[in-house]
């Protein structure tokens, strides 16, 4: 058992001193005393512990707390809770021990840093569900974040005592976690030295060829930035601003990742360093008009690059990030970022919004960071949705970087990079996203999968028909419009099912049938039905039509011929007018006689199929062609395969003819082109849906330079359904053609 020697004890006090020194903001003499007794707690609890690195334990709490303190701006509880931190976790004293020296607050903290340690340290990767609980521990109090993201500061600035193995994985949690939470908790100095150190020890050769280089331009930089600065410091002085103006180098990472996603050298990277001015703002005057005024006045020095202006005084990122970033062509025709802010918006940039509740009050419930844990305590507070997908779907929004979208009145909505229409629409409300059809940006319509760009002002379309589609999770990207849309789904098919279920029972009802699983099971093999759920899910959504119900029970008695169709063919086709006898048995296909082929139940295997190639509906032109398996297969007449297939295999086509039943939905592809124009999503669905009572199943628009083409998949029964369909869209205003396209996707 090691005790402090004389020299440590004396470093340790040196240290507790130095960190009251940076409480300086801690100015009630009871917090103060509280502080020195939770360093004397401590101390004495992790008394003949040390770290790795042979040092006193005690050390580390200290330094977390320092960084507490300093780097992040936090209070007395808070420096408290880091003092404390490992207590419970590493020694024989517990939480209940906690409570009785110092309180349910700094209690409650301590809880929440002991349970994080439980998900990191403990485990040999992090686990989805402990993640999970991680983040519902940072929605109840964001000081336990701030201080565990502190404790991994100090942790990764002591990581060289380590072993290797040790390193690698605690450098890869913190920038796969904890970088970006610090990132989104606006500490970007923190942040930035995360991510600086992961790749120090992920990546050492890398880093340390990136640190050479900047080291050896050194020089020229500081020499460009003074020339840079000169005029600009004249003119800021002439104008009685008080400000500072420094040119700092971008951090190693952000120099390596441009590296990596650009695929350039260190040498080809322009901007290396961005020129930053703090100034000390007039009170009398608003802060926005300020940091343009000094926009302005630098480029009366220097040439603006006018797309290249960043307003985040105007609408502050997410993470409360304000600052007014341009580019500027400086001396040697190099282009110069320039980043404007006040000190406050510094404070806030440098230290996060931490740093800015030292001095209001956290009743601001508007405030961005309160924004993000609502957003983040809903996600939590959904239920059914699977931890590794939430994972995922949370990883992203904190990854991506963010854009910023206007709906049409002007208010900011801020949206992961590459989010779409959809989760706009979501975003808004998730009534809007159920019914989106479309999207208009700058007046032209686009598909609810165009991506959105910074700056677009975005309204969604509508329609009150419209429903929750599959494909939408294939473009939409945050993880409200996902969860939303998957939700909805699951809603609308228990609702069809539910319906196909209603229109059963009334339909057997009428003809005094009580459904009972024998029924059901008839009516399975009848309708050709997976089981009972598909069975009410197609009856609900139109697909069976129970018109023939009757008839498809009795299939035992005399009359059992069902038809929905009926196919009449003969071997040439030549003879193909001539409609054949209908023959009532022998399902097997005897090219030589004319044979009606049928549909239903009582047929031991189904003795024909419509192509998958063309699909053709009744009405269409069509032809058979006999299969080796003994089906016969339906082309269009139209349809190149079965052109092939006629001119190399004549002895198996067989001519074909629909009947004129009308009870089956089928599958049909048309396009539509015309000119883009308010609101024609609308009425193209309208027709489809309203007037002709055509069910969608499939509905694109695309629009560019002012034409939109929209291709839309939907059920009709027959060619004369089409037809009438075609019709009605032409009327509509704007519409210049519209065509059956051959092929519709396969199911
Ligand atoms: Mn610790």
């Amino acid at each position: 058992m090691k005790v402090q020697t004389e020299k440590e004890i004396k470093d340790i006090n040196a240290r507790f001193d130095d960190l009251l020194d940076h409480c300086a903001h801690i100015t009630s003499p009871e917090e103060i005393k509280q502080i020195k007794k939770a360093f004397q707690f401590a101390n004495e609890a992790h008394m003949n512990m040390r770290r790795k690195s042979g040092e006193p334990y005690i050390i580390h709490p200290i330094s977390v707390s320092k960084i507490v303190a300093s780097e992040i701006g936090l209070g007395a509880n808070s420096i408290i809770a880091a003092l404390l931190h490992d207590v419970v976790e590493d020694t024989e004293y517990s939480l209940e021990d906690i409570r009785f020296h110092f309180g349910d607050k700094i209690t409650t903290i301590i809880d929440g840093l002991t349970k994080i340690s439980s998900v990191f340290d403990k485990k040999s990767s992090i686990q989805a569900e402990n993640f999970r609980k991680l983040l519902l521990t940072l929605s109840d109090d964001v000081r336990v974040i701030l201080i565990k993201l502190a404790d991994r500061l100090n942790n990764m600035r002591t990581l060289d005592s380590m072993p290797k193995n040790k390193q690698i994985k605690i450098a890869g949690e913190t920038i796969y976690l904890f970088a970006p939470l610090a990132h989104r908790l606006g500490l970007f100095t923190i942040k930035t030295e995360l991510e600086d150190l992961s790749l120090k020890y992920q990546n050492p050769k890398i880093f340390n060829e990136i640190l050479n280089n900047i080291k050896g331009s050194e020089q020229e930089r500081q020499l460009f930035i003074n020339k840079f600065s000169m005029p600009i410091k004249e003119k800021l002085n002439e104008h009685n601003i008080k400000f500072d103006i420094s040119g700092r180098p971008k951090s190693i990472y952000s120099i390596f990742t441009k590296m990596e996603t650009k695929k350039i050298n260190f040498e080809e990277i322009y901007d290396l360093f961005a020129i930053r001015i703090v100034f000390d703002p007039n009170p009398n005057l608003p802060e926005k008009v300020q940091c343009w005024n000094i926009y302005s006045l630098i480029t009366d020095i220097y040439m603006p690059k006018p797309e290249r202006i960043r307003d985040w005084v105007s609408t502050p990122k997410a993470n409360g990030y304000e600052a007014l970033h341009g580019t500027v062509m400086g001396p040697e025709g190099r282009w110069v970022e320039v980043q404007i802010r006040t000190t406050r918006m510094d404070e806030i940039a440098e230290r996060g919004f931490a740093a800015h509740w030292k001095y209001k009050n956290n009743d601001q419930s508007e405030s961005e960071l309160d924004k993000w844990l609502k957003r983040i305590r809903e996600l939590l507070e959904t239920p059914s949705n699977d931890a590794h997908e939430f994972i995922d779907e949370f990883k992203l929004n904190l990854f991506s970087s963010e854009i910023l979208v206007f709906t049409p009145k002007g208010k900011v909505i801020t949206l992961p990079m590459n989010a779409t229409v959809i989760d706009f629409a979501y975003e808004i409300h998730t009534e809007i996203g159920n019914k989106a059809i479309g999207g208009k940006i700058n007046q032209k319509l686009v598909p609810l999968s165009h991506s959105l760009s910074s700056g677009d002002q975005v309204e969604v379309l509508t329609a009150d028909n419209q429903r929750p589609q599959k494909e939408w999770l294939e473009y939409a990207i945050t993880a409200k419009a996902k969860l939303n849309i998957k939700n909805s789904l699951k809603e609308d098919i228990k609702i069809r099912i539910e319906k196909g279920k209603n229109i059963l029972d009334e339909k057997l009802k009428k003809i005094n049938l009580r459904p009972n699983s024998r029924i059901i099971k008839k009516l399975i093999t009848g309708y050709e039905a997976v089981n009972k759920e598909d069975l009410y899910l197609k009856i609900g959504e139109g697909i069976i039509s129970l018109d023939n119900v009757k008839k498809v029970l009795k299939k035992n008695t005399k009359n059992k011929w069902i038809r929905y169709w009926e196919l009449t063919y003969s071997k040439n086709i030549q003879n193909s007018k001539k409609l054949s006898e209908q023959q009532k048995k022998n399902p097997k296909i005897d090219l030589g006689k004319p044979l009606i082929i049928r549909e239903g139940i009582d047929e031991p295997g189904k003795n024909y199929r419509i192509a998958k190639c063309c699909n053709p509906i009744p009405g269409d032109d069509v032809v058979g062609y006999k299969s080796p398996d003994e089906t016969i297969i339906i082309h269009s007449c139209k349809c190149p395969t079965a052109t092939r297939l006629m001119s190399s295999q004549g002895n198996l086509i067989v001519s074909a003819q629909w009947t004129k039943h009308r009870i089956l939905s089928f599958l049909a592809s048309i396009s539509i082109q015309g000119i883009d124009q308010i609101g024609i999503a609308n009425s193209i669905t309208n027709v489809i849906s309203h007037d002709l009572n055509a069910n969608i199943r499939k509905l694109a628009i695309e629009t560019h330079d002012g034409l939109f083409e929209g291709n839309i998949e939907l059920y009709v029964h027959d060619t004369k359904h089409l037809n009438n369909l075609i019709m009605n869209l032409f009327k509509i205003k704007g519409v210049i053609s519209v065509k059956r396209t051959e092929a519709a996707s396969k199911e």
